[in-house]
């Protein structure tokens, strides 16, 4: 019987882009762990540990015996960056070796990973490997990165998105659509803008918040005023985020099974045509192809 060469721990995840990707466990759950809309690493068995450099190796060298042509790899799980700049090196050099035909490395990245990482130490990671950082900013709004528990605040997110473009890495940066809900919707719409105005990063895309599981964690965290967004409400509260970006060179994607109204376009070249899109969707949302819950598969 074939079996896979990685001995993975479910459930494992990746962004939607990594769909082609080698996905190699370094890390086990997230080392945070505590943002109170996240479910992806809950479950007993995700508990945070880096994984034994050997184990890491022998994934590596069965992946390389029994899969061909590898050409990316994405270091799972919610943020391998954690692990000092020392053992990633090690594992760039190790994949390296082992897949030839290797072009990119990526992986999660909080904020925080990156607090003690230098811009130096990222540039011998770019050139080791590594070029894809996909960093959850959820929101530019410090009151709404409090009730979320997101242990970052818009001047840490800011300073890892600098560090990321100063050291030649790409950036992909998720925005959470209705993470502050009615009350600090405008807040986290405007507030998120000019977080991604400071840091242009190369990549964008917003999600829906959604909670499969239930809301009851995250309304404890996020408060008694808590009010999910209609859908229209989460409409204006795009309209509102792109009304206030100012971005030069940025891919923007809304494309994530969440979302209600799919947009895609070059940022800012193509803002007044997003902008139009949504605004169509807010006055005749019977004109644009809107996706219905069943098709959102949450
Ligand atoms: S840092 Fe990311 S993976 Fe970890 S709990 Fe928060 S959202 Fe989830």
């Amino acid at each position: 019987m074939y079996s896979f060469p990685i001995d993975y721990v479910e459930p494992v995840f990746r962004p939607p882009s990594e769909a082609k990707s080698l996905i190699l466990p370094v890390t086990n759950g997230c080392s945070w762990n505590k943002c109170t809309f996240c479910e992806m690493y809950t479950q007993p068995q995700k508990k945070f540990r880096a994984r034994k450099p050997e184990d890491v190796r022998q994934d590596i060298a069965n992946a390389a015996k029994s899969l061909g042509g590898i050409k990316r790899v994405f270091l799972a799980d919610g943020d391998a960056m954690v692990l000092p700049t020392r053992r990633l090196l090690e594992i760039l050099s190790e994949l390296k070796a082992a897949f030839p035909e290797l072009q990119r490395v990526s992986s999660y990245c909080l904020p925080r990973n990156l607090a003690r990482k230098t811009v130096e130490e990222l540039t011998l990671l770019r050139e080791a490997g590594l070029k894809i950082l996909y960093v959850g900013m959820e929101s530019g709004d410090d009151e709404v990165l409090e009730r979320i528990n997101k242990g970052e605040t818009w001047e840490s997110t800011r300073s890892a998105l600098v560090k990321i473009r100063e050291a030649g890495l790409t950036s992909s940066v998720m925005v959470l659509n209705g993470l502050g809900g009615s009350t600090l919707s405008r807040q986290h719409a405007v507030n998120t803008a000019t977080l991604c105005n400071e840091t242009q990063p190369d990549y964008l895309s917003t999600l829906v918040v959604s909670f499969p599981q239930g809301e009851q964690r995250f309304r404890e965290g996020f408060g008694p005023d808590f009010e999910p967004l209609s859908q229209q409400g989460l409409f204006e509260e795009i309209r509102t985020f792109l009304e206030h970006l100012q971005l030069e060179r940025t891919v923007f994607r809304s494309d994530h099974a969440s979302n209600y109204l799919v947009l895609k376009g070059n940022l800012g070249r193509d803002k007044q045509k997003l902008l139009d899109q949504v605004s169509l969707a807010i006055t005749n949302p019977g004109a644009v192809p809107l996706r219905t819950e069943w098709q959102r598969g949450l």
